[in-house]
């Protein structure tokens, strides 16, 4: 009686555990929904993550990622499937004339400062990804800032040079000739010492207004890049193209997880855009 009761708890414990699923199952499950594509993603076509870095390096500024901890992002993204892409192929993606990886993202850097070349490029180059730098030229091989050869090194391994305008100044208050000469000349600069097209502007401090916009289409760039929050997709503006920005804060590695992570429910929720 004893031995046929031990069976019987045995097989009702069995039937209560296999109904109700594992904390592992369960957090399997809560993953599968929020890798979903929600349908307002699929109507806006894929998702591009775009980081803004600056500064790479173990200083206390806001602007300075940590190494180790710009080390970690780049494995973590890595882990999670990104693939880093170049701003010709996101240009090229939201033209439709072609298909993006199914995560991907642009990894920038703003201003040129010596510690991209010193301390990110090597971590970079580590694993396998390509990043796109914005450039000020009248900056460029003054103190903290990159040299020419620098930026020749890092474009044969895969780093893009784009233009951040020509001395760096809060575009909103240049007359129209004053903003020519920002956008223009160092679109010119950059590609008489480089060698390639320079097709793409980030505008200093990510201010811009429509005009500035107009003006940086009309001199010949293709897209621009701002510091708006938020992914890039079909509905972005060409010449407003959202930056998700990395800073070191308290908790870098923290806030990095949060702001890639939960980008999408930000948007869905109408906090950023639309
Ligand atoms: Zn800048």
């Amino acid at each position: 009686m004893k031995k046929f009761l031990f069976v019987l708890i045995l097989i009702i414990a069995w039937g209560f555990f296999s109904v109700f699923p594992s904390h592992d199952a369960l957090r399997i499950s809560n993953y599968a929904l929020t890798e979903a594509q929600p349908i307002s993603e699929i109507a806006a076509g894929p998702k591009i993550l775009v980081l803004n870095y600056h500064q790479v390096n173990d200083s206390a500024t806001s602007l300075a990622v940590p190494v180790a901890d710009f080390d970690s992002q780049m494995a973590y993204l890595v882990d999670s499937g990104y693939i880093a892409i170049t701003p010709d192929a996101l240009l090229s993606a939201l033209e439709g004339e072609l298909e993006l990886p199914p995560k991907p993202m642009l990894i920038t850097f703003d201003d040129g400062y010596t510690d991209n070349y010193e301390n990110a490029f090597p971590i970079l180059q580590k694993y396998g990804l390509r990043a796109t730098i914005f450039i000020i030229p009248a900056f460029v091989g003054k103190p903290g800032y990159m040299t020419w050869d620098e930026l020749k090194e890092m474009e044969e391994n895969g780093i893009t040079m784009q233009s951040h305008t020509l001395n760096h100044i809060a575009l909103e208050e240049l007359p129209d000739d004053g903003l020519r000469v920002e956008l223009l000349n160092s679109k010119r600069m950059l590609e008489e010492k480089l060698g390639h097209a320079v097709d793409f502007v980030a505008y200093p401090t990510g201010t811009y207004n429509l005009h500035i916009a107009a003006i940086a289409k009309e001199v010949g760039y293709k897209g621009a890049f701002t510091i708006k929050y938020g992914n890039v997709d079909l509905g972005s503006n060409l010449f407003a193209l959202e930056r998700v920005p990395i800073f070191h804060t308290a908790t870098t590695m923290k806030d990095f997880y949060e702001r890639i992570e939960y980008r999408q429910n930000f948007e869905e929720f109408g906090w950023i855009k639309k």
